[in-house]
């Protein structure tokens, strides 16, 4: 058995520890599949998706059309207006192979352009409420990298769940947003326990960050109800268990040495904490920052970061130099120096 928490007023019982479904995008149909019967096998009760994870929602759809009644499935919209929200609604049902999804989430929810999307008379919170109506979904939630924003739509009482970010480097929603959480009983869901694997890959000559450590960071913290265990092997999801099981609370010489460890992280690899997303210039900074890091990390796919970057309207070089993006990032990074490097490089022809 594994541990459980109440996620808010929804009143599920969901096992500490979900499936995140981004990094089923990378794995092969047969690969994902054994990826969600694993999870289930094991015990976990929530999985985690949305119309914007490429086949993500397919590849959970072939487990779900036999195995559905045994986990509270959450998906995404993205959209920007009602009409395709619910069209959204209805492809991800079709995808996941179901009638209904437990929890139906308002995507990244990170500017005051896309709250007013979400929350206007006639936007997309108004699919949601009639999803819910029709039996479609069963709860509503909302995701985001904006603490205020998210803080702002906990207080309408209109969501049942919030999905934010936390781990050893990035850990400020535990100051404000979890107790406003509580107080209305919003069941909390984070991201990026591991922080995608960068504790791990880069801490060459540092301290040494094991996922036990990082995994015992989350789940000590007892305001949060999910944390999703992104897994494209079998492996991490087996890990993600291991550590629920195995839980034991870090001590606060701990806690001082893996989080020093992990913010100096941040000095080398954008976090994608999106502090830094309201470029006066619509310039995606963290996108590209991102494209950056990845293409360091793995130089033979500099052509498909070279072509994810050519697909961007508001390139690097409209940067003004204003630093308002450097002024919000909590790492220090040189954005617009990085920036320059990232225009410079992926527009060298193939
Ligand atoms: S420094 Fe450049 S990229 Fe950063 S916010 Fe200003 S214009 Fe945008
Ligand atoms: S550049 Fe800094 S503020 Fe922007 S997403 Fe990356 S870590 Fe966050």
């Amino acid at each position: 058995m594994l541990n459980t928490r109440r996620l808010g007023r929804t009143n599920f019982e969901a096992t500490e520890v979900g499936l995140g479904g981004i990094p089923l995008i990378r794995a092969s149909v047969p690969k994902a599949e054994k990826i969600v019967h694993r999870a289930l096998d094991l015990g976990i009760n929530y999985i985690d998706t949305a119309r914007a994870y490429g086949n993500s929602e397919a590849k959970i759809g072939r487990v779900m059309r036999r195995r559905r009644d045994e986990c509270f499935l959450a998906t995404k919209t993205a959209a920007g207006t009602k009409k395709k929200a619910l069209e959204d609604l209805e492809t991800s049902l079709k995808e996941l192979q179901t009638d209904y999804v437990d929890l139906w989430q308002m995507h990244d929810v990170s500017t005051r352009a896309r709250f007013d999307q979400v929350m206007k008379r006639g936007g997309v919170l108004e699919a949601a409420r009639r999803a819910r109506r029709e039996g479609k979904c069963k709860y509503i939630g909302v995701t985001g990298h904006n603490i205020p924003l998210l803080m702002e739509l906990i207080a309408t009482d209109y969501f049942d769940t919030v999905l934010c970010v936390y781990n050893l480097a990035i850990d400020d929603t535990a100051d404000e947003l979890m107790p406003l959480a509580d107080e209305h009983d919003v069941g909390v869901i984070v991201m990026k326990p591991l922080s995608g694997g960068i504790f791990f890959r880069l801490t060459k000559g540092r301290t040494k960050i094991t996922p036990e450590a990082a995994w015992n960071y989350v789940l000590m913290n007892e305001r949060i109800d999910v944390a999703l265990a992104g897994a494209r092997w079998i492996k991490d999801i087996e890990q993600a268990v291991r550590c629920s099981r195995h839980f034991k609370p870090l001590t606060a010489r701990q806690i001082e040495k893996y989080t020093t460890a992990a913010r100096a992280l941040g000095e080398d690899v954008c976090r994608n904490c999106r502090y830094c997303d309201n470029c006066p210039e619509g310039i995606p900074v963290p996108q590209i920052m991102q494209l950056f890091d990845h293409a360091r990390a793995f130089p033979y796919e500099w052509p498909k970061h070279r072509a994810a970057y050519q697909a961007i309207e508001n390139k690097a070089d409209l940067c003004q130099e204003c630093g308002a993006c450097e002024k919000a990032c909590p790492f220090n990074l040189p954005i617009m120096q990085r920036l320059k490097q990232a225009h410079q490089r992926f527009s060298q022809p193939l």
